[in-house]
């Protein structure tokens, strides 16, 4: 557990300990939420007999872009506005960390849910990668889109590796040249970072599984490894892409903006039994979220978003880190143009083409299960593309959401569909959540 996991925990038994007249004064001192779309005549957006069933929940973060919301629905108030004045955010140490604190539960000292790469909340719930121990769980929303790219060493520089890789062979050779083979990078095995990383060698004809080293390091490991020269490439999210640029580390091959426009990022997951047991306070947690996404996807509030987040309790990072990819500024290195629009950057509500971003569609969780599927992941549990949507169906609480927003009288911004429907990928593959086999039919680098 981290300092700031066990300090927190103290402050919330020592707060929990002090009479109820005490803990309101307590609360006293938070800033009270701004009012946004909610009714403004009301008081309180809780009605009477909807009193969530508990006021506390444990939920766990990365000290990345992603998760924005969460950090700002408390620092923000938006959990006490709608009932929820004891959520805790809680700083994980990595993901193995933030998958094993859900496994233990918030009674047992761990989480109750939190951000999570996808598909970690599927593969938890089916105790792929939790020792067969199945937790069911419940993805609620998603956190953001975008905010994440890959990195390429800087002694790579003025080779062409961009969106598109110029000389495949460059990397697939690497070996006879080298003495050991390109290597790559990812923080968490068969998620986002790892598909992303996936896709875009293949899209340029290299097999990561055979023509590269893939694998999970730390951040901190291997960012050394590309000051050193023992790592070439590293699949990671906001703020490394800046620090990796601007100390002269390396450059960016890519954003994940360039590879798939407003792409499925990071999610929203709670265990299922916490979410039976609290229908009412996960909808507030919801509306908290909601409401802090619609929050930070406003220009003028990303300043105060960054010194915000950039607390020593939150990610602990310089504002002169975080402002520039918050604002969409990243400088990409090896000579290719900067960008400067906020909308290739993380963004969390509702993406400029004006679908919910926070609305979790199952087509996207389905996409997750299919690109596992592409890559020979999990295949005694993945063995159809039935047996995905059935996963797809348990743990996706997509109506749960729209309950929440429709309390929450955010009506306007809920999708018609479960499905977004067809995705376009920069390399002009397209996937049909209605006919994944033609997907798959049409990648020419998959597992056999
Ligand atoms: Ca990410």
């Amino acid at each position: 557990m981290s300092d700031f996991a066990r300090l927190t925990r103290r402050k919330f038994l020592v707060t929990a300990g002090v009479s109820a007249a005490g803990a309101v004064l307590l609360k006293g001192c938070t800033q009270p939420a701004a009012n946004t779309t909610t009714d403004a005549a009301s008081p309180s957006p809780v009605a009477a007999g909807d009193a969530p069933e508990t006021t506390r929940a444990v939920l766990g973060y990365l000290p990345i872009a992603e998760s924005a919301p969460l950090v700002i629905a408390k620092e923000k108030g938006f959990f006490a506005k709608y009932g929820m004045p004891d959520v805790e955010v809680v700083k994980q140490a990595n993901w193995a960390g933030a998958r094993d604190n859900v496994v233990i539960g918030s009674q047992g000292g761990g989480i109750d849910g939190g951000q999570w790469q996808m598909p970690m909340p599927h593969l938890i719930h089916e105790g792929i990668i939790t020792n067969g121990n199945k937790v069911p769980m419940a993805v609620l929303c998603q956190l953001n889109t975008q905010g994440n790219g890959i990195a390429i060493a800087g002694a790579h520089a003025g080779q062409g590796i961009a969106l598109k890789i110029n000389d495949p062979d460059y990397i697939k050779e690497f070996q006879s040249t080298n003495g050991r083979r390109f290597k790559a990078a990812f923080t968490f095995p068969n998620a986002n970072q790892d598909f992303w990383i996936r896709y875009w060698f293949a899209a340029s004809g290299v097999n990561p599984d055979t023509d590269i080293e893939l694998l999970a390091v730390p951040p901190a490991e291997t960012v050394q490894g590309m000051r050193n020269g023992t790592m070439d490439a590293f699949s990671t999210g906001d703020p490394w892409p800046y620090r990796i640029v601007n100390e002269d580390i390396g450059f960016m091959s890519t954003l994940t903006h360039e590879m798939w426009e407003y792409h499925p990022e990071e999610y929203f997951a709670m265990r299922a039994d916490w979410v039976e047991s609290n229908p009412k306070a996960t909808k507030a947690i919801l509306k908290g979220i909601m409401e802090a996404q619609q929050w930070c996807d406003d220009p003028a509030n990303r300043g105060e978003l960054v010194r915000i987040v950039s607390g020593r309790q939150f990610f602990n990072a310089p504002t002169d880190v975080l402002t520039p990819p918050f604002e969409g500024r990243y400088e990409m290195g090896d000579g290719k143009p900067a960008f400067d629009n906020i909308n290739v950057g993380p963004l969390y509500w509702k993406d400029p083409n004006g679908n919910s971003i926070s609305y979790p569609f199952k087509s996207h969780d389905l996409w997750f299960l299919v690109e596992s599927m592409r890559w020979g992941f999990h295949k005694n549990v993945l063995t159809d593309f039935d047996a995905a949507k059935r996963i797809v169906d348990q743990v996706n609480r997509e109506d749960l959401w729209k309950e929440a927003a429709t309390e929450a009288g955010f009506t306007a911004d809920i999708p018609s569909s479960t499905s977004r429907g067809v995705e376009t990928f920069f390399d002009g593959k397209r996937f049909d959540p209605e006919n994944p086999q033609a997907y798959l039919d049409s990648l020419d680098i998959k597992a056999s």
